[in-house]
């Protein structure tokens, strides 16, 4: 069931293209933000059925992103799935034990990700869609 609404938080452009054009030829609507901080404000503003969380971000970085996004009723029930450098939090659990609903390495594999988008709408889903 696509047509659901996805938040890409991601300062790399190419990175953020290739997010976008995978979830958007699959039925998805995506919005996007360059930053954490915008991040938090859009996920509020707009509700998403999910996020997808870059961790290195100029700024405020995607932990802290995701520790104001679980302080804030109205954005805490919303799935992130952190998408990491593998070099620099190569360990699933490690994130996972963050608060994280799921995790992709980048590169991503577009096959793995597409799937992990779904498993984790699936497990939340109805949230974000009631707004
Ligand atoms: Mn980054």
């Amino acid at each position: 069931m696509a047509g659901e609404l996805i938040l890409i938080v991601e300062d790399n452009e190419k990175n953020r293209k290739l997010l976008r054009d995978l979830l958007q030829v699959k039925g998805y609507k995506t919005i996007e933000s360059e930053t954490a901080e915008e991040g938090v404000r859009l996920a509020q503003e707009s509700q998403p059925a999910l996020i997808l969380m870059d961790i290195q971000l100029p700024g405020m970085d995607g932990i802290t992103a995701l520790k104001g996004l679980r302080a804030e009723p109205k954005t805490r029930d919303i799935p992130v799935i952190a998408v990491t450098a593998s070099a620099m939090t190569n360990k699933r659990e490690t994130m996972l034990a963050e608060g994280f609903d799921g995790y992709q390495t980048k590169p991503i594999s577009v096959n793995d990700f597409l799937e992990e988008v779904r498993r984790v709408l699936e497990v939340h889903g109805g949230v974000g869609a009631a707004s």
